[in-house]
C-alpha cells in the first residue's frame, strides 16, 4: 500500500539527519567532532531549569490552553513588543508552539492555499522549502548577493501575482548574515506593495554580535506589523533546544489560525517548557545569556579566521552560530555532499553540505561547540584541504 503522496515527497531534515548519524558514529567508537546541528553546547538558564523542575516535582503537570497559558502568552506579547520597540501584543496575538518550526508550519497551514507561492532566500534554512511544500504553497527559491544579503531585483523578478509570503531569516541560518535596516525596510515596503505576509523568523534574534541589532518587520510600522508573522522561540537564544517552545506572535486572525490548527494537531504546548520559558521571560534576562553570546562571539572570531587562513572565502556571519565557508574549488561531480562525506570519512568531522539549503558551493559549519572542539576541527579541515587533489588550483583561484 503506497504512502501518500505528501510523505512520499517529504525527505527527513539534512540536519537532524546528519547530526543523528554522527551520533552513530561516535557511539561506535569513532572520534567524530560535530558540527552539523546547530544546537547550543549550553545549559538553560538556571532560572529555567529550577522551575521547570519544581513544576515536574508539583504534579500539577496538566494540559493548557492549545494556545498556551494566559501568564506565558502575555509575558511572550510584553517581551516581543519591548525588545522590537513596538507596543506589547496582546496574549491573543500569540499562540505558543513546540518550537519555532512549529509555530512557522502552523502559520505556513494558516495562511498559504494550495498553489500560492513563497519566496525564500537563498541559501535557506533546510525545512523551509518542506513546510512550504506541506501547506501545499509552492517555494520560490531567490538567489542572493556574493555575500549573502538580499538581492533585491532578483526578488522582484520572483514575484507574481500567486506570490503571497515571502520567508525572511535574519540573522540567517545558515549564513549569519543579518539584514541591514535598510534592507528590512526595503522588503517590507515591496511587501506592502505587492500585499504579501511576512514570515519572520527571528529565533536567533538575540545572536547578533556586531553592527546594527536584528531589525523585525513588525516594527517599521504598524500597517507592516498587521502582515507580517513573527516566530521565535527558546532553543537558541535561551539554548532550551530540548525544551521544544517557541511561539508565532501575528494578528488575531492568524494567532487564532494556528490555535484551531494545533488544537486538533498537538493538543497543547508542554505545560514543564511552558513553565521554563515563562521564568526566563520574566524580570530581567537570565545573565548566561550574555556569557553564552560572548563566548560564540570569541568562538566565531576565531573560525572565521581560521577559515579565512585556510584559503577559505566566508561571507561575513555577524549573528547566529554558523559559518558557511566558499568550497567549491573543491568540489567533484558529487558536489557539497560528496565534499562533506569525505570530511566526515577521512576526519572524522562532521558539516552540513550547501544543498540541504539550496546552494552547491558553500559547507556549514556550526561554532556552537567548544572552542577547543573548534579549534581541533579546524586542524582537520585544513589537513583535509591541504592533502586535497584541486589544492594547488584552489589556491591559484583564491590568488587570482
Ligand atoms: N535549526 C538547527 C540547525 O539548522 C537545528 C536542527 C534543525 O532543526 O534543522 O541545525
Amino acid at each position: 500500500m503506497p504512502l501518500s503522496e505528501r510523505a512520499r515527497a517529504i525527505s527527513l531534515s539534512v540536519t537532524l539527519a546528519l547530526d543523528a548519524r554522527a551520533k552513530a558514529l561516535a557511539d561506535q567508537g569513532r572520534d567524530i567532532i560535530n558540527m552539523s546541528v546547530g544546537e547550543p553546547d549550553f545549559p538553560a538558564p538556571k532560572v529555567v531549569r529550577e522551575d521547570a523542575s519544581r513544576r515536574v516535582l508539583s504534579g500539577d503537570v496538566r494540559y493548557t490552553p492549545a494556545a498556551g497559558t494566559k501568564a506565558l502568552r502575555k509575558a511572550i506579547g510584553e517581551q516581543v513588543g519591548s525588545l522590537r520597540g513596538i507596543g506589547a501584543y496582546a496574549p491573543e496575538e500569540v499562540t505558543v508552539c513546540h518550537s519555532t518550526k512549529h509555530a512557522l508550519s502552523g502559520a505556513m497551514l494558516t495562511l498559504v492555499d494550495p498553489g500560492d507561492e513563497v519566496l525564500l532566500f537563498l541559501p535557506a534554512w533546510v525545512s523551509y522549502v518542506e513546510i512550504v511544500r506541506i501547506a501545499g504553497g509552492v517555494p520560490v527559491s531567490v538567489p542572493s548577493r556574493a555575500d549573502c544579503g538580499p538581492d533585491f531585483d532578483a526578488i522582484e523578478r520572483a514575484i507574481t501575482p500567486r506570490t503571497k509570503a515571502v520567508l525572511l531569516n535574519s540573522p540567517s541560518n545558515p549564513t549569519g548574515y543579518v539584514w541591514t535596516h535598510d534592507e528590512v525596510r526595503r522588503l517590507a515596503a515591496l511587501c506592502e506593495k505587492r500585499n504579501l505576509w511576512i514570515l519572520s523568523d527571528e529565533i536567533y534574534r538575540r545572536l547578533v554580535y556586531e553592527g546594527e541589532p536584528n531589525l523585525s518587520p513588525a516594527s517599521i510600522s504598524p500597517a507592516i506589523r498587521a502582515r507580517t508573522v513573527v516566530l521565535d522561540g527558546a532553543s537558541k537564544s535561551l539554548a532550551m533546544t530540548g525544551y521544544r517552545i517557541g511561539f508565532a506572535a501575528a494578528p488575531r486572525e492568524v494567532a487564532g489560525g494556528i490555535e484551531r490548527l494545533h488544537s486538533h494537531l498537538t493538543g497543547a504546548p508542554n505545560t514543564v517548557s511552558q513553565e521554563g520559558y515563562l521564568a526566563a521571560l520574566t524580570g530581567q534576562e537570565p545573565p548566561e545569556i550574555a556569557e553564552m553570546c560572548a563566548e560564540f562571539d570569541r568562538r566565531r572570531r576565531w573560525l572565521v579566521s581560521a577559515l579565512e587562513d585556510m584559503g577559505l572565502t566566508v561571507p561575513w556571519p555577524r549573528g547566529a552560530f554558523y559559518a558557511f565557508p566558499d568550497v567549491r574549488a573543491y568540489l567533484d561531480e558529487r558536489g557539497t555532499r560528496g565534499f562533506c562525506e569525505d570530511v566526515l570519512e577521512k576526519e572524522n568531522l562532521a558539516l552540513v553540505p550547501g544543498t540541504a539549503f539550496g546552494v552547491d558551493t558553500h559547507v556549514r559549519l556550526s561554532y556552537a561547540l567548544s572552542l577547543d572542539a573548534i579549534q581541533k576541527a579546524a586542524a582537520r579541515l585544513r589537513n583535509f584541504l591541504e592533502k586535497h587533489p584541486r589544492r594547488a588550483a584552489a589556491l591559484a583561484g583564491a590568488r587570482r
